[in-house]
Parts: structure tokens; sequence; C-alpha cells
């Protein structure tokens, strides 16, 4: 297949998938920032027009907040008059994949209001099935241009994974479905020299950034248009920073 007629191709599954979204979720309630993208019809003007950025402008808006974080100039958030603001909708100029731990908060690290992060948590700040779904929900229908997967130092469920691995024991509960998700990077990088810990934490972040670029049909097509870019980044917890890594 050509390139013309494979994005023809990505385009159209894109905008059937965008169109079985709402069937899904509802115009109504999505508050939609379908800018370019839908009929004038659909078209609604978003609560947070500051947010209508495009994907290199959106990092450099995330950075910038976590420079102000890290500094201890975060901005004061007036949170009445956002609530007001966001009633009818929400356009967040940027979505987090990040760990679950409580030493993270992705709303201060980026010093960001309400309606500017759309946030999904896990621990260990891995990609399934759902985390992808609410993933396209905020690409296609709330046009989120980028996706930080953000892993942070010191992350217990991977260090709890490379144990688990290392000693052959199964964790009490669910935590063995964790274990199977956090697997893959922790052996990716077994035998690497440097610190196991570290290794398995930038990897599980490459790992998951590439897994998000390649989800069928929506995120991949919004990547290959280049509305949307999905970057990776590790919290240190020493002093907030965040640092790139892809
Ligand atoms: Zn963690």
């Amino acid at each position: 297949m050509c390139e013309i007629c494979r994005s023809e191709k990505l385009a159209n599954q894109a905008h059937l998938s965008r169109r079985g979204l709402l069937r899904f979720f509802g115009a109504a309630s999505a508050g939609l920032a379908l800018v370019g993208t839908a009929g004038a019809t659909e078209a609604k003007k978003p609560p947070k027009p500051q947010n209508v950025v495009s994907p290199e402008a959106s990092l450099e808006r995330l950075m910038s907040g976590n420079k102000r974080y890290v500094g201890g100039d975060s901005r004061r958030h007036d949170f009445k008059r956002e609530r007001e603001a966001l009633v009818g909708g929400q356009n967040p100029y940027a979505g987090i994949l990040s760990c679950a731990d409580s030493r993270i908060a992705p709303e201060y690290a980026f010093d960001s209001g309400r309606g500017d992060l759309f946030v999904c948590r896990v621990a260990g700040n891995f990609a399934n099935d759902d985390t992808i779904a609410s993933m396209e929900y905020a690409v296609a229908i709330l046009a989120t241009p980028l996706i930080m997967v953000l892993g942070h130092d010191a992350c217990g469920a991977i260090d709890a994974t490379i144990k688990s691995l290392k000693d052959n024991s199964t964790l009490p509960g669910h935590l063995p479905s964790l274990v199977a998700s956090l697997t893959p990077a922790v052996k990716a990088v077994s035998g690497s020299p440097g610190d196991p810990l570290g290794n398995a934490i930038r990897q599980n972040v490459i790992d998951n950034v590439a897994k998000l670029k390649a989800a069928t049909p929506i995120l991949s097509a919004a990547v290959e248009q280049r509305k949307l870019k999905v970057v990776g980044g590790i919290y240190r917890l020493k002093d907030g920073r965040v640092e790139m890594i892809s």
C-alpha cells in the first residue's frame, strides 16, 4: 500500500472510531473540542481556549509548569472560577499516564489547574486496554495533543516485580497482575550494567510510550497525522524535576 492510501485509511479508521466514541460517551457530556476534525455542528467553544495548543506547545507548557513547581513558584489556582468554567465540558492540554504513588501528583508536578490534565494512574504507570481506551477518549474526543508516560524514582511496583522474578515468588492478592504487566521491562534490562531498578523504571517508560504510539486505530492515526505526540519522563523524588527520556 502506498503512503497516501495508508494515510487515508488511517484517517478513515480514526474518523469512524471517533464517531463510535461519540456514540459511546455522548457529545453533550464530553465538552467537545473537535478543532478542525468534525462537522461545524459538532464543534463547541472549548471551556479553556488557552488549552487549544500544538503538541510541541503542550510539552513546553508542561515543562514550564514543572520548572515553577521545582523552584517553589507554583501559581495560585482559582478553583472557584475553574469549577464554573468546566461545568459544560473539558479540553485538557495534556494526558499523563503516571504511577499511583502518592508522591507524584501530576497536577502539582506540572503546576496545572483543573481541566488541564487528563490523568490515568496505575501502580507502575503501564498502559493496558483500559488506559489506552481512556487516552483514546482524551485524544479523539477532547483533542488532547500530548500524552506523557511518567515514571518515577524508587517505584515500589517495579521493585516488587524485580524481587518477585528474582525469588520466583508469587505475590498475594491481585499483585501478580501488576507483576505480569511490568515483567517485560524488567526482563528487557536484566543483566544490563547499572542500577536494576533505575534501568527497569526507564525501560518501562520507553516501552509504554511505544505501546501508546502504536495503539491502533485511534492513537496511532493521531500520531501519524501529527495531532498527537507521546513522550516519556521520569519524576525525580528528591527535587520534583521531570527528566525527559524520549
Ligand atoms: Zn511507582
